[in-house]
């Protein structure tokens, strides 16, 4: 088709100006629109027939497995390019369509990596909601820029007929609320500088389905207003109505002229987010070409997404160039896997499909072939201090066995999975090649089931899986008195005490401010978080290790051999925290301090068979000093039915130890909020399908850790205990 190649031809020579380039996600609340909006865009930039956008029979583009079309959900990112002109110049967008389901969060998060800036969808009916403060935390914490689409207007006005004064007032709520939101979560120097309005157009309003969207600049230039597009709802309809909408208020047009004029271009961001996300050397020739995005600069590529080639099997590595220029055949290296390899190809995206070129300049979304990688991944041409790990919101909480239906697919199924658990990273796999027992852990049972169907039909294996087990975790609650462990040898001693990591330093690790990581030098970022919390820089100093939620502080003073032993310490450390003292499980918001130790003169007499147990048992003996206590994953859930059956679902709430946070009725709807444990929503689909004759559905909304009630302490550290074999009491 001539009009594809062109544009890809005008793409390629765009892609060579930053200041031409945005690379944006969406991002919303499950059902707010983003998939809807995607489409249109596509359609938009030419790159779809417009019939095809928004109707599922004719396919959405944006849904590449079966499933997804199964389940109405989008469940991978894909990548997207389009070309728009913006007061005279032709610009380039990559858009990342992100999901909007919670049990695939880690997409997300991964997907802000590689964008500076987010549309976020949001409502016009429901408004915010729990996600949409997920969604713009996620946001803020890598630093990417958002603006704000007030969706499903043609509701407010077919089904609520609002005046066009009452829309506004709405707006205007929904605005002030966004930008509460921004202010309550964003870092100081952007409270102010982040916040969106209507009269700049940060703002857009209007109907990603039915394709048309207006900003206050967009009206004023047009002379466009909201009765305008009221006559045209209440006058007219179908094809008619469509083509009135698109004359009046193009979203194509609008969409990307805030795009264009709101979010940051690439060399523009680079220079305040490279230092939130990577934490080398600023001053490194690596670190200049990073805050520069210099296309001539050293390469660095960060890898952000992994999908299998349906046609070669092979690996495609999509990320963000942020520096140099990636090349056909290029060698690399992996800075987490430490290796070298050989680029096989270099793409750009143009609707999903993948165009192949030779070389891509720093800034740009791209993909590549020939290497075999993980997300998070950073590509340099030589060993280079890698970008900060990628932290998700939510942690896998359900666990599953796995197995092949037929005993000679078992090499296979190995396979199988890991290449699953590099497709979507949030999911977790152990292969366990003694016990041949293999685990696959995920953010809830759909998620798991998703994964599963996706094994049986898109790679073709059959498989069996076990009953889901639930993944709590340990902590304490006060803090233990110091408490000595021993090694085997007793030539060395340990003395530790272990307190409840305050959750105002929890919180800076979830938001990124204090990465997680052994700190051999001085790391600023968690000094000045610590500091900005009232600690001393001394104090802050101290701290060693950040692992999973915990905090490790060496308090110890003039002990000779401190820096030969002081990894095997923080082995020994890490090997609790993945089993804690009750049941084995991870444990979480724990503040260890190492206050003395006494060590054996001889290197010899201080290895690790020595130290790992020493530290072990101190620690665990500890954690139980400190009033160990077991946690459980809970999670806030939208369950809604036909409003007959408002009954069944405050029973099925009450019987899982759930709790209700709030009832409402929408037209014959009722929307159900409410907060259970994990463990009680194990088979919760059929429960709910039951109960609603069929008619319910639910979704997770949020994730957390609670504490499991008292009554249930002993009985479900019995279980774990039971089930891993260890011996009955701790
Ligand atoms: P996503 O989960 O954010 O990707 O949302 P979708 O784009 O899949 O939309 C969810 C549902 O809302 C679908 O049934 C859409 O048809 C509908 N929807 C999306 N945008 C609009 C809109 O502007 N107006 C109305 N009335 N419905 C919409």
């Amino acid at each position: 088709m001539a009009g594809q190649d062109q544009l890809i031809e005008q793409a390629k020579g765009i892609m060579q100006i930053p200041a031409q380039i945005r690379n944006i996600c969406t991002s919303a609340h499950i059902h707010h629109g983003k998939t809807a909006l995607t489409d249109n865009l596509i359609a938009g930039a030419g790159l779809m027939s417009a019939k095809a956008a928004g109707s599922l029979e004719e396919g959405m583009v944006t849904w590449q497995h079966a499933d997804e079309q199964e389940r109405l959900l989008t469940v991978d990112a894909a990548n997207v390019s389009m070309v728009h002109v913006f007061e005279g110049k032709e610009y380039v967008i990559n858009l990342i369509d992100t999901p909007g389901h919670v049990d695939f969060g880690g997409d997300v998060t991964r997907a802000m990596r590689a964008v500076d800036g987010t549309m976020v969808l949001v409502c016009g009916v429901e408004g915010i909601m729990p996600q949409t403060e997920t969604v713009v935390r996620q946001a803020i914490r890598e630093r990417v820029k958002p603006v704000l689409f007030i969706n499903k207007v043609d509701r407010l006005i077919l089904e609520l007929k609002l005046t066009p004064e009452k829309m506004q007032e709405r707006f205007i709520t929904l605005i002030n609320e966004f930008n509460t939101l921004l202010e309550n979560t964003a870092e100081e120097q952007y409270k102010q500088s982040w916040k969106v309005s209507v009269t700049d157009g940060s703002v857009v309003f209007g109907s990603a389905r039915e394709n048309w969207a207006l900003s206050i600049p967009y009206m004023k230039r047009n002379g466009v207003t909201f009765k305008d597009i009221i006559n045209i709802y209440n006058t007219m309809e179908g094809e008619e109505r469509e083509k009135a909408l698109l004359q009046k208020a193009n979203l194509y047009e609008v969409v990307l002229d805030m795009v264009i004029k709101h979010l940051p271009a690439p060399h523009d961001a680079q220079k305040y987010r490279i230092p939130k996300i990577w934490h080398g050397e600023i001053d490194s020739e690596f670190g200049k070409s990073l805050l520069s995005c210099d296309p001539k600069g050293k390469l660095g590529f960060v890898i952000t997404k992994i999908t299998i080639d349906p046609v070669t099997g092979g690996e495609i590595s999509a990320g963000r160039l942020f520096s140099g220029t990636i090349q056909k055949g290029m060698e690399v290296f992996l800075n987490n896997a430490k290796q070298k390899t050989r680029i096989q190809n270099v793409y750009f995206y143009q609707s999903v499909k993948r165009v192949q070129v030779e070389s891509i300049p720093a800034g740009n979304i791209v993909a590549i072939s020939g290497i075999s990688a993980y997300a998070g991944e950073t590509v340099s041409e030589v060993q280079e201090h890698p970008f900060e790990e990628m932290v998700h919101i939510f942690e896998p909480v359900i666990t599953k066995a796995i197995e092949a239906k037929r005993s000679a697919d078992l090499p296979k199924l190995v396979e199988v999975l890991r290449k699953v658990a590099k497709e979507d990273p949030s999911i977790k796999v152990q292969i366990d090649e003694e016990t041949g027992e293999n685990l696959i852990s995920g953010m809830g049972e759909l998620h798991l089931e998703i994964i599963e169907n996706r094994i049986v039909t898109e790679k073709g294996l059959e498989v069996k899986t076990s009953n889901p087990i639930v993944v709590y975790r340990e902590t304490v609650t006060r803090l233990s008195q110091e408490v000595e462990g021993k090694s085997p040898n007793k030539h060395n001693k340990f003395y530790f005490t272990v307190e409840p990591l305050p959750e105002e330093i929890y919180k800076l690790m979830k938001s990124g401010d204090i990465p997680e990581g052994r700190f051999k030098k001085r790391d600023d970022n968690v000094i000045q978080s610590l500091v900005k919390l009232g600690w001393d820089t001394k104090e802050a100093n101290k701290v060693k290790e950040v692992y999973k939620g915990n905090m490790f502080v060496d308090n110890t003073r003039g002990v000779v051999h401190i820096g030969e032993v002081i990894d095997l310490i923080l082995d020994g450390v890490d090997q609790v925290l993945e089993g804690g003292p009750l049941a084995r499980e991870p444990c979480v918001k724990l503040l260890i301090k190492l206050h003395d130790t006494k060590l054996h003169e001889d290197s010899i007499h201080r290895g690790p068979a020595q130290v790992l147990p020493a530290v072990r048992d101190g620690l665990r003996e500890a954690m139980l000093n400190a009033l160990s206590v077991i946690y459980e994953p809970v999670q806030i859930l939208r369950l809604e039915a036909p409003v007959d059956f408002m009954g069944e679902l405050s029973k099925l709430v009450a019987n899982k130890r759930g709790q209700l946070i709030n009832m409402v009725q929408e037209g014959n709807m009722v929307i159900v909020e409410a907060k259970l444990p994990v463990a009680e929503m194990i088979g919760m689909s059929s429960t709910l399908r039951s109960a609603t004759e069929g008619r319910g559905t639910f979704y997770v909304v949020d994730q957390s850790f609670e504490k499991l009630p008292s009554e249930l302490q002993p009985k479900v550290t019995q279980q774990i205990r039971q089930r891993k074999g260890l011996s009955e009491n701790a």
